[in-house]
């Protein structure tokens, strides 16, 4: 067999990766002369580098290892699949075995009538189908001019032309444009946007831009709104609780369809099964991917109410679907992550043990001298560093500055943290145990301590003048 080994040492490889493999948001470079810290193996909630050390992995890949890495029974699941049907496609009225039960199943998790599946290779296809989805279902109501999509400032779907206008990530928007019929409204993010108004009212505010902008745009050109149950990239942002239950009555109010952006919040991440079931919400369309296969292959898919798929099907075909649109052996192995997560009880032990272990340590950690807000749902989980917690100030320098370098001392720490300007957020394994989470919170608490002297000793405990 020919397998990938590892003959190289660190510098070497470093060298070669800058030279020849572009990354995927990185500085290119910061990469050149700093080197990409070389993973090469995972096992539970840890990574092993190249240079062995042994890191706590915070932040589950990109939210996705849910059931925490190395688990045998994908691989072999993979590998009998792969010797069974390695690929088929499911175009022009074909269909195969783990596709059918991929979707059957998803159908019974799925809350509500959402019990329809299409399927994509990723969170960023499955976006685009939506797009493609939401404008077909007016279509063939009747209502061809009913094309835009709101979506919220800071909100993040993906980052293909489709899935990155959608999202409202400025940076994103200004490498390569928009495309059109795409609108934005404000993010439910009270800490920085708040001001003197209460979480509540706040809340209720944002999600009322909507109604404004529905008028403003009107309703006949209006298809759908798009929001994920908690703003992930973004920054862990935890809206109020006043914010779906508006943001819903308004779009019932004025019929247009409803997409909640599951990627990360699916799949147990909240201490439920989807985070719409945490927030109350009832999407016509639900964007999975990332937990749906725990990140062991490159899954994702639209889980589609009664209602959409009928109406698009009543359109006769859909000219729309990828190559790998339920991809067997991704299929399979999705299926076998979800046999896990249901039999070992995984979304269980998020909401009876993690979770509530977590949130008595994370929330202790708003004593800190450098943390404003603790937030923290399911084992999705953000802290704010401020050096004025009462006017909930930002610092003086250069945003991102301070996050950036708590996120040094958390790698320094063997802590994988991420920071989203001056947010700390994490989204561990959903397996981690209470001992791991002890490591985790230590490590943080260290890292914190750590960048706290550093910013006293450069003087940059410094708020900014408003
Ligand atoms: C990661 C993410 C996506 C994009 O998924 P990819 O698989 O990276 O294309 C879309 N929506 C949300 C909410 C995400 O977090």
């Amino acid at each position: 067999m020919n397998m990938i080994t590892n003959h190289l040492p660190t510098a070497e490889l470093q060298k070669l990766d800058a030279a020849h493999h572009m990354h995927p948001f990185t500085d290119s470079t910061g990469l050149a002369s700093k080197g990409a810290r070389v993973i090469t193996r995972g096992q539970g909630i840890w990574l092993t580098d190249s240079e062995g050390h042994r890191i706590l992995d915070g932040m589950a890949g990109l939210w996705c290892v849910n059931i925490g890495y190395g688990r045998k029974e994908l691989a072999q699941v993979a590998a009998k699949q792969m010797e069974e049907l390695s690929y088929y496609n499911t175009f022009f009225q074909t269909t195969h075995v783990p596709a059918i039960a991929l979707a059957a199943k998803l159908a019974e998790l799925a809350p509500g009538d959402l019990n329809h599946v299409f399927f994509a290779g990723s969170g960023s296809e499955a976006n685009d189908t939506n797009i493609r989805l939401v404008r077909r279902y007016w279509q063939v109501k009747g209502k061809p001019e009913k094309r835009v999509i709101i979506g919220r400032w800071n909100g993040y779907h993906g980052s293909t032309m489709g899935g990155g206008s959608l999202g409202g990530m400025k940076p994103i928007h200004s490498h390569g444009g928009m495309i059109d019929g795409v609108a934005h409204i404000g993010q439910p993010y009270w800490w920085a946007e708040g001001g003197e108004m209460s979480e509540d009212d706040f809340g209720l505010m944002r999600a009322r831009e909507l109604e404004a902008k529905i008028e403003e745009l009107g309703v006949d050109n209006v298809a759908a709104f798009i929001g994920e149950p908690i703003q992930g990239a973004g920054g862990v942002i935890v809206p109020p609780k006043t914010y779906w239950p508006e943001i819903q009555r308004i779009c019932d109010k004025y019929g247009i369809l409803l997409i909640a952006d599951e990627v990360i919040t699916g799949f147990g991440r909240t201490g439920n099964w989807f985070g719409s079931q945490t927030f109350g919400i009832k999407p016509h369309i639900m964007t999975i991917a990332k937990g749906l296969s725990s990140g062991y292959a490159p899954i994702g898919g639209s889980i589609v109410c009664d209602d959409v798929a009928a109406v698009v099907a009543e359109g006769g075909e859909f000219f729309h679907g990828y190559t790998y649109s339920g991809h067997p052996v991704a299929a399979a192995v999705a299926l076998e992550n979800l046999r896990i997560i249901q039999e070992e009880g995984v979304v269980e032990h998020v909401r009876d043990v993690a979770h509530p272990y977590l949130a008595e340590r994370w929330h202790a950690l708003a004593d800190h001298p450098l943390v404003g807000e603790t937030k923290l749902v399911g084992l999705m989980g953000s802290l704010i560093l401020t050096p004025d917690k009462a006017r909930r100030a930002k610092f003086a320098g250069e945003e991102g500055e301070v996050g950036f370098r708590c996120r040094e001392r958390c790698f320094a720490n063997d802590l994988i943290m991420r920071a989203v300007g001056e947010r700390m957020i994490i989204a561990p394994p959903l397996v981690i145990t209470p001992a791991e989470i002890d490591i985790l919170v230590e490590r943080a608490k260290k890292s914190l301590d750590e960048c706290h002297a550093g910013l006293k000793a450069d003087g940059l405990m410094v708020a900014k003048k408003d």
